[in-house]
């Protein structure tokens, strides 16, 4: 096989996993698809395309996933925060998003299923924000690198189900999915019946000609991963993460300084916040997780590196039994860190 262009005939005659379901009536056909890198090289060649207007901004999630601040970075586009509602399942603040927008606003990027926050937006929830774009007259990012890992009753939806409403540009991969990171294989999909994009998709296909998308051989083996062979496979995968993240919300909730305020329903990830007040000698979350890896051998990514500061990411992606061992460990490392009324007596008297 010679050198296949990013733009893809083939691979997607199978359909893309997040766009072309029956039922969804709305668009995507082959060339609405393009091959890239790994999810992480369709979130910089849409970023370069979006965001490369002189003073352009993108509205990203907060807490959210650092490559999208990267690639800001390299497009010279001004990322600008919403916030996600511990309280309310991690909703996107859309008020906060009206306020944040103005007219050199390129796009908002939604992640559902979330990472960091582990959490599935109902259709209800995709609706407004797709409503929100449409005022503002911006398209929707929608990264579904997690799509279909969802669990505990809640249902992946398209973002694209709304793409009447405002363009949508869907970002998926095989690395989370399909648990092939290395294989560096994603795609952009452009859900935009009314073509408003039209010039955006030009631009990302001539980007996309010009820069090196995934091997021919991991793109010829695309139509087979993406047919319905595999339903076993991927409910036990589901069955995993849904075992290792009660496990994980239970365990937390146990642990007196730590709180998480929704369990995850979907994804790899929980956000949990650190009540340092009831930790003597940890400062913040980077304290915790330096202090916890140390002591303990459990990495955790600190919050601030993701926009929460105080609060840290936990990976469920394991066996329950792994789980219950990396919940041990975290809870021990938070008992000797708990301030004993007698030992704060004793301190006062030495201070
Ligand atoms: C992992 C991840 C990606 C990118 O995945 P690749 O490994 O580059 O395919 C994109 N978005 C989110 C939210 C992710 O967690």
């Amino acid at each position: 096989m010679g050198h296949v262009r990013s733009v893809s005939a083939e691979p997607t005659t199978a359909r893309s996993p997040t766009t072309c379901r029956p039922g969804h009536a709305t668009c995507t056909c082959d060339t609405d698809v393009f091959m890239t890198a790994g999810g992480t090289g369709a979130i910089t060649a849409i970023t370069i395309v979006l965001g490369g207007a002189p003073g352009a901004n993108i509205l990203l999630p907060r807490p959210g996933f650092a490559p999208y601040e990267a690639a800001c970075e390299i497009a010279g586009a001004k990322p600008r925060f919403y916030d996600l509602l511990p309280r309310q399942g991690w909703e996107a603040n859309l008020a906060s998003v009206r306020s944040l927008a103005d007219s050199a606003t390129a796009a908002i990027v939604v992640i559902n299923p979330n990472n960091p926050c582990g959490a599935v937006y109902s259709a209800q929830h995709l609706f407004q924000i797709a409503e929100t774009a449409r005022d503002l007259g911006i398209p929707v990012i929608a990264d579904e690198v997690y799509a279909h890992m969802v669990f505990g009753g809640s249902k992946f939806v398209p973002m694209a189900s709304f793409a009447h409403i405002a363009p949508v540009i869907s970002i998926g991969a095989l690395s989370k999915r399909f648990m092939v990171p290395g294989w560096r294989l994603g795609w952009l999909a452009f859900c935009d019946p009314n073509g408003a994009l039209k010039h955006v998709r030009t631009a990302t296909e001539m980007l996309l000609n010009v820069t090196s998308g995934p091997a021919s051989i991991v793109q010829a083996a695309v139509p087979k991963i993406l047919s319905d062979e595999h339903s076993v496979f991927h409910r036990n995968v589901v069955n995993l993460l849904e075992s290792a993240a009660d496990t994980l919300y239970r365990r937390v909730n146990q642990i007196e300084a730590l709180e998480c305020y929704s369990k995850p329903h979907g994804s790899m990830f929980m956000m949990v916040e650190i009540n340092t007040s009831l930790l003597y000698d940890v400062a913040d979350d980077i304290d915790f997780a330096r202090q916890l890896i140390k002591e303990e051998c459990v990495l955790v990514l600190p919050g601030s590196v993701i926009g929460l500061k105080n609060w840290v990411r936990i990976f469920f992606g394991v066996p329950v039994s792994l789980m219950q061992e990396a919940c041990d460990r975290i809870e021990l490392f938070c008992q000797r860190r708990t301030v004993q009324e007698k030992s704060i007596k004793h301190l006062s008297k030495k201070f």
